[in-house]
């Protein structure tokens, strides 16, 4: 039976969900809180091209996306840089995020949907500890399951019943505090590296974060993002830091904003009685750089999969979704928020010496996605050599087993999800996983 659901943000999982359940045949509304036209972030971020594929989606339009930009990585002290290997051409792309979001409104009105922009959804209609519906201003609406796509400081998992055990906001080390801003570029000038447009600082200035400075044709786009806050004093140091580095970081800002970006694996549970969160309101982001582009898109596509055509959107039929999800990629988030939180708080001094020596090149081919020849190896001659230099770092080494120990721990504690909607077994298993991640109770 044809179901009436609601999606609150107009958001990448959202819209992938949306555009799923509406070709299943089901009633969609997507209520936005922003107008159509600013919905969405005025600038570029990287994604892999065959998402849209894995979602049966077509690609945006060519003016939505363009080739990535190639990366370096830089030492804390500048001393060091590795540059991120090539992959073969729009294997990976730079998406325009505000014609990304138009692209999805499209997709959605092609396929049937209702899209209510400049409608924020003031909070969730619950009855008997069920979600029935959303608020805004023009009232209350009754809906068979209100999908959450509102991002990761969603005021709606905090109304939930408790005994669903829905995290309600992040913890403060959960979240990289940003500012974003766009300044012209200096006419004439090079990057840190000639050739290469974009330099990703770790650990800028000994600070849990980092900062990036990229040139995006004739302007230079600036991040500083660190771990638990950021203030006005340490913007102006760290984008004056990135100038010293930089030649081609004019003082001519065009515009720039704060953000927040959600940096720690996915919250434990995220369904309740009529209710499923999507993308950055259930933390579905990759937790070492942020990115959740993709992973909100593949999340909305499991979400509308698990429903089909059919209308049980009880939690218990929701967790087929979110069982799924956790196996599928939380599991490996898990992995790499324990070492994300490790390597973080790890003495700048290590990370130095780590791009000093003990990684070459060559070596990160290894971490390449480039699936069209053979795999690289690493020659037993330079494997000897790396294990030599960690045995005389035993400060780093050791602790960096012990990291890796804990983040296999959280990934077999996340893949052994229960199978099957048990309120006391969840319950159980949620303290457990993010005891695990070092993320706080639960609820
Ligand atoms: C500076 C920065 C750089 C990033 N770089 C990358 C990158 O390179 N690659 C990558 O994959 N990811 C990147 N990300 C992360 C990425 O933006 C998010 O992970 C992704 O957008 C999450 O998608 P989502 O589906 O959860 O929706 P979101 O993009 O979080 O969208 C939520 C939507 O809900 C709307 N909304 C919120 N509250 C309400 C309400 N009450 N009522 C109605 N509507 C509401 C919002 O207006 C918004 O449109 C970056 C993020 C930032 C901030």
């Amino acid at each position: 039976m044809r179901a009436k659901i609601a999606v609150v943000g107009l958001g990448q999982g959202g819209a992938c969900a949306a555009i799923r359940l509406l070709k299943a045949g089901h009633s969609v509304t997507v209520f936005e809180k922003q107008p159509r036209d600013s919905t969405g972030y005025d600038w570029e971020d990287d994604i892999r091209a065959d998402v849209f594929s894995l979602c049966d989606l077509p690609m945006p339009a060519d003016d939505a996306y363009e080739q990535k930009r190639k990366w370096l990585f830089v030492s804390p002290d500048w001393q060091h840089s590795l540059p991120v290997p090539p992959l073969p051409p729009m294997e990976e792309i730079s998406v325009h995020r505000r014609r990304l979001c138009e692209y999805f409104a499209e997709q959605i009105e092609a396929a049937g949907g209702t899209l209510k922009f400049q409608t924020p959804v003031s909070g969730l209609l619950i009855e008997d500890e069920k979600v029935i519906g959303i608020k805004t201003d023009a009232g209350e609406e009754r809906f068979d399951l209100v999908i959450d796509a509102s991002g990761m400081r969603s005021p709606f998992r905090g109304q939930l019943p408790k005994k669903f055990c829905v995290q309600a906001q992040p913890e403060e080390n959960g979240v990289l505090y940003g500012y974003r801003a766009f300044f012209k570029s200096a006419e004439g000038a090079e990057t840190f590296e000639k050739g290469i447009e974009c330099t990703m600082s770790l650990k800028h200035m000994g600070k849990a974060g980092i900062s990036w400075c990229n040139l995006v044709d004739d302007r230079v786009d600036v991040l500083i993002g660190r771990l638990g806050g950021l203030d006005d004093d340490e913007i102006a140091e760290a984008i004056e830091d990135l100038r010293t580095h930089n030649a081609v970081l004019s003082r001519e800002l065009k515009f720039g904003q704060r953000v927040q970006i959600c940096l720690r694996g996915t919250i434990p549970v995220g369904v309740a009685d009529g209710y499923a969160a999507v993308g950055d309101s259930a933390f579905q982001t990759m937790p070492l750089m942020g990115s959740g582009i993709e992973s909100s898109m593949k999340a909305g596509k499991i979400l509308a999969d698990v429903i089909g055509d059919g209308n049980d959107f009880s939690a218990a039929a929701l967790w087929q979704y979110w069982a799924r999800w956790t196996r599928e990629f939380g599991a490996d988030f898990a992995f790499i928020d324990v070492l994300k939180r490790w390597a973080l708080n790890v003495d700048p001094k290590q990370i130095d010496w780590v791009f000093g020596g003990l990684i070459e090149k060559s070596d990160l081919a290894l971490i390449s996605t480039d699936t069209s020849g053979a795999k690289p190896k690493i020659p037993a001659k330079s494997v000897f050599k790396k294990l030599w230099l960690l045995l005389g770092r035993p400060s780093l080494t050791f602790p960096a087993i012990g990291c890796v120990a804990r983040a296999l721990k959280a990934k077999r504690i996340a893949a052994h999800i229960p199978q099957k909607y048990d309120e006391k077994k969840i319950a159980k298993w949620a303290k457990k996983y993010s005891r695990r991640l070092g993320a706080g109770s639960p609820e």
